[in-house]
């Protein structure tokens, strides 16, 4: 199996001595913090992402997600994982207090995030996703939205995703056709497919939300006419108890290389009801707060995977014997030198 070490004395130069985060001035608004909590925390993560997500990393990508009459099912080990991450707190990192979060700043979570990518960026895919969920609808839904999802996408009870793609329509979204058509005071029918759609459907969690979006009949032409809608696996009732199933489903898993163990899905929408996050036709700008939280965790992805690959690489070098080193024996007593 794969060595992993965070890199934890690395995030503590950052957080100390590069961005100096605990001097107050720099980061307004996070009085409580400081550098014992957030070693704990980074430790915390660390020692979970090593001991319970690493070794599930490479059954994810053999085993990849089933979908099984209509249903999407994760590999073995995922709900098991997924629970204690939820059950520890993880998810709740830098939420906003008021929804249950722990309210802690966003860079001290992008190292957690790095962390867990490193290990098992299928499994991450699942709360990272969440995350950009909770932070568009924070910043962009109604109170009533914020009421309804928040507490449930902090706390990781409920995941999340961004429906975005279509399959004419990729990098240039104004070319995308799913519809919402009124159907009374606030409530939306979406119609259409997505593909791509990280973390799509899965049974780790009993409701999904979905972001998605879609243009109003009297949308204008292009990226100016298209709106956000939150749209649930599960209605949701008035009082937050989970109601009937919601008209959309799953109807295949895409295949992305080293990460099968995340439910990649083309998504079929018909006539599923929804809520508007935001102004109608100010869609992309909401779906901007999701997409740029994408774009940092994408950014750690790659940094998490290098790492952990940078590591196994070391461990290899240090420890394969082949040849001698030009400038002489280096381990004269064995067979060959390592090849560092
Ligand atoms: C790992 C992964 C996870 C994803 N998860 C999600 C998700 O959760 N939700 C979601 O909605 N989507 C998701 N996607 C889809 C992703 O958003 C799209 O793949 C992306 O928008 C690009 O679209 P495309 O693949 O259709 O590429 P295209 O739009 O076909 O572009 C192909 C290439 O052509 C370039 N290009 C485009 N137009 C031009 C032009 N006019 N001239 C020159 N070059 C051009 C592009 O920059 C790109 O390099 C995911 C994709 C990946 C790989």
């Amino acid at each position: 199996m794969p060595v992993y070490q965070a890199p934890l004395r690395d995030y503590q130069f950052i957080l100390d001595e590069m961005l100096h985060i605990y001097q107050q001035d720099a980061l307004k608004g996070f009085d409580e913090i400081d550098p014992d909590l957030v070693d704990a925390i980074l430790q915390g993560m660390a020692d979970f992402s090593t001991e319970v997500m690493l070794p599930l990393n490479s059954v994810g990508d053999l085993q990849g997600c089933k979908l099984v009459d209509g249903k999407v099912i994760t590999p073995e080990g995922f709900d098991n994982a997924y629970w204690q991450f939820v059950d520890n707190g993880w998810p709740t990192l830098t939420c906003d207090p008021e929804y249950g979060g722990q309210g802690l700043p966003e860079v001290v979570g992008i190292f957690a995030t790095e962390i867990q990518t490193a290990t098992n960026m299928a499994f991450a895919m699942y709360p990272g996703l969440t995350h950009g969920a909770y932070a568009a609808i924070h910043a962009h839904g109604s109170d009533a939205l914020k009421q309804k999802y928040l507490s449930k996408l902090v706390s990781g009870e409920w995941t999340g995703t961004m429906n975005l793609t279509e399959s004419h329509a990729g990098t240039d979204l104004a070319l995308l056709r799913t519809k919402a058509v009124p159907v009374s005071e606030g409530v939306f029918a979406i119609t259409g497919e997505k593909i791509f759609i990280s973390s799509g459907d899965h049974q780790l969690t009993d409701n999904i939300v979905h972001l998605v979006l879609a243009r109003l009949p009297d949308a204008p032409e292009g990226v100016k006419g298209i709106s956000l809608f939150a749209v649930p696996k599960v209605l949701v009732n008035n009082d937050g108890s989970l109601g009937a199933p919601n008209t959309l489903y799953a109807s295949g898993l895409e295949h992305k290389m080293g990460i099968h163990g995340n439910s990649t899905c083309v998504m079929v929408f018909e006539g599923a009801l929804g809520e508007l996050v935001g102004e109608p036709h100010q869609g992309l700008r909401a779906m901007f707060t999701m997409m740029n939280q994408a774009r940092l965790g994408v950014g750690v992805q790659g940094l998490g995977v290098s790492e952990i690959a940078y590591q196994n690489a070391l461990a290899y070098a240090k420890d394969r014997l082949q040849s001698r080193a030009l400038s002489g024996a280096k381990s004269p007593e064995k067979a060959a030198d390592p090849i560092l």
